[in-house]
């Protein structure tokens, strides 16, 4: 049985005042879950004083990014050890804006799981096909090559850290969701070609969220299919009302 990850990536958005106001006001919507477990990435300047505002809670302070060193001359880089230092214990990586904006290859990618598994933090790895690459008919080529090479070299028993969010482009803050079963199709590909990658155990026991404009009005007809196992939230994680809603998805 999977834990399901409700996760909210707040982008280059709050100060650090906005945002322990906006992680007290999540807080009120966490009461203590036994199915699930809720995730914050605040910017990097505001990750202690969220991980300090959140201390006692279950929730899970991550950055939104993460280099492979402890240290170093990585100027504008974060290492692992700093995250954990800040109270963050994951990272989020591979997100469509590091690849389309900054450039970010799968190679480099691959560089920073390791290096968060190696400091033994969650990674959450981030895949998905642009619009032009779907109606080509590429979407499973894409998520493959990004899965085969961003994982390339993590060892089964690490993948106990690593999350896949499944991020189609076309539905990242465009207001566009994958359906249910466009979403569904993915997940379960993503899945069986982890099985392949590790083992079958490995892949039941992995969670892959789905991203992509995911609001209080979808959550749950998506949360409703089988391999999707939580969410990776933007615009809708900086309103706690919207977000806590996302949280407290309904089961069907
Ligand atoms: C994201 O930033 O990962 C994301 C899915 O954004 P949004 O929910 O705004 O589409």
């Amino acid at each position: 049985m999977r834990k399901s990850l409700m996760a909210g990536n707040w982008k280059m958005h709050t100060t650090r005042e906005d945002a322990c106001r906006l992680a007290e006001e999540v807080m009120k919507h966490c009461p203590t879950f036994a199915d699930r477990e809720v995730l914050l990435a605040p910017p990097y300047t505001a990750i202690a004083a969220v991980a300090e505002t959140v201390s006692g809670s279950d929730i899970i302070v991550s950055s939104q990014n993460v280099c492979w060193e402890e240290q170093g001359a990585f100027t504008g880089e974060i290492s692992p050890v700093m995250v954990k230092d800040a109270g963050g214990s994951a990272a989020i990586i591979g997100h469509s804006e590091r690849r389309q904006l900054f450039f970010e290859t799968d190679t480099l990618i691959n560089q920073r799981v390791k290096g968060a598994l190696d400091f033994d933090l969650m990674a959450l790895l981030c895949v998905g096909e642009t619009l032009t690459e779907r109606e080509s008919g590429q979407m499973l080529n894409v998520l493959e090559t990004q899965i085969r090479n961003g994982l390339a070299g993590v060892r089964a028993e690490q993948m106990a850290r690593v999350v896949i969010a499944y991020e189609p482009v076309w539905a990242i803050g465009t207001g566009k969701t994958a359906s249910k079963e466009q979403a569904q199709e993915a997940h379960a590909f993503i899945r069986e070609l982890i099985s392949k990658l590790f083992e079958k155990n490995v892949a039941e026991q992995m969670r892959i969220l789905y991203g992509g404009s995911v609001k209080p009005t979808n959550v749950d007809e998506l949360m409703a299919q089988p391999d999707i196992d939580g969410a990776l939230v933007g615009g809708a994680a900086l309103d706690a009302e919207s977000f806590g809603r996302i949280i407290n998805y309904q089961k069907n």
